[in-house]
């Protein structure tokens, strides 16, 4: 990074760190088994002494291990600092040159199998704080999981913010993504946020300044979300519970919970759901290799066990082509992919490169679809 075989920099200052150089080379991970293990480059996974940084910084640190897809390549650097200050100083000390990219809980993101170059933020459980403050306001570290800051919520008389009981991703990934459900989004309740900008700089903005909508915000590239500001209104206690406990029932009913899955897969297009266009389609149950759209909420893939990140992506540009060639519909990708890596060949079609911020992979063919029977 920064000069890529020489490690991570703190100014001109390289890391001791002794490490293969990361070269990323994608065919050196086609073809290795298929978990996640072994999908990865070998690096070797070490923790780093940075000169400054009081949390963690480990060389190769898995994503595989808790993202929801359980698949995928490994961070090149994967920080975790100890506090604001701490992410702070490291980024301002930081060659400018090395990529930043900030994780929550994974639950909306594809690793590609060949890791993600640069420095992965992964927020300390010091930052999952949750308080309650005057005027039915509810501050949270970003690293807070959204039912914990309904829940908060909900036991100070707050209502208004029912709905991430339903979102299993963090506070941060949600001001990001602007995540929603049942007709409301973090728009609609967020104040103001803090933000470690790529060059350390601590900014706190209000919430228009993230030009929301659907399912975007202009956070900008590299910036890590730290703390958000969310607002609701008074409410009572028992009828707030009730309203989650409605989310939660709903959701089992309705979505694949209990698997490797990234949560909606693509953006519902105007005036349609993408779940109701892949249907008719014919893709719901469609596999590549372990890859599977979901039998009980086609909008959901599924990694049964086996597949590689490239498996889940070429099946969701399949399913892309698939409802095109069907409506003429473009369907867009919700699940934030990042990293390097390549979509296998199949019949004969050839592989394609992909590498970390590029919007299109296009593939298909190879595909088979699964005989049983719909869920739901
Ligand atoms: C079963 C299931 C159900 C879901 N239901 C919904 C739903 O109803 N509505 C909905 O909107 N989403 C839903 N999702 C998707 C997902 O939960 C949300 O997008 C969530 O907000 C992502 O949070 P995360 O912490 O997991 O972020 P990640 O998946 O880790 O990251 C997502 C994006 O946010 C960025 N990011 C994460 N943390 C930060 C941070 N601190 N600062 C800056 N950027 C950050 C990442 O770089 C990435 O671009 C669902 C997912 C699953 C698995």
């Amino acid at each position: 990074m920064g000069g890529r075989a020489g490690g991570l920099h703190q100014g001109c200052e390289a890391v001791p760190v002794t490490r293969q150089p990361t070269s990323f080379v994608p065919n050196e991970v086609e073809g290795r088994g298929t978990d996640a293990g072994e999908n990865a480059p070998r690096l070797r996974s070490e923790r780093a002494e940075i000169p400054g940084l009081a949390g963690t910084a480990k060389a190769g640190g898995s994503l595989a291990d808790f993202i929801w897809f359980r698949t995928g390549g490994p961070a090149e650097w994967l920080v975790r600092p100890a506090s604001v200050e701490d992410l702070s100083q490291f980024l301002r000390n930081l060659d400018p040159s090395v990529p930043v990219l900030p994780v929550g809980v994974g639950s909306n993101l594809i690793v590609r199998d060949g890791g993600v170059p640069g420095v992965v933020v992964r927020l300390p459980k010091t930052l999952a704080h949750v308080h309650i403050e005057p005027g039915n306001r509810v501050r949270a570290g970003a690293g807070a999981m959204g039912i914990t800051v309904a829940s908060k919520a909900r036991d100070a008389h707050i209502a208004g913010l029912e709905f991430l009981r339903g979102i299993p991703g963090t506070a941060g990934g949600a001001v990001r993504m602007n995540a929603g459900a049942y007709g409301r989004e973090v728009s609609d309740i967020l104040v103001e946020a803090t933000l470690v900008l790529r060059d350390g700089t601590i900014e706190t903005w209000p919430a228009e300044r993230f030009g929301y909508t659907y399912r975007h915000s202009e956070v900008p590239e590299g910036a890590v979300v730290v703390e958000a500001l969310f607002e609701g209104v008074p409410g009572d206690r028992a009828e707030i519970g009730a309203e989650m406990d409605r989310i939660a029932a709903e959701r089992e009913a309705s979505q694949p919970l209990r698997s490797r899955t990234g949560g909606s897969t693509f953006k519902n297009p105007p005036g349609t759901k993408a779940w109701k266009e892949i249907d008719a389609a014919g893709c719901r149950g469609l596999t590549i290799g372990d890859a599977q759209v979901s039998e009980k909420h086609c909008n959901f893939l599924l990694n049964l066990g086996r597949a590689k990140a490239a498996d889940i992506e070429a099946l969701g540009e399949e399913v892309r082509r698939r409802v095109r060639e069907h409506s003429g519909i473009e369907l867009e990708w919700e699940i934030q992919r990042v990293g390097n890596g390549v979509i296998p060949a199949k019949a004969g079609i050839p592989g394609q490169e992909v590498a970390a911020g590029l919007p299109e992979t296009p593939a298909s063919a190879g595909v088979t679809k699964v005989e049983n029977e719909r869920a739901g």
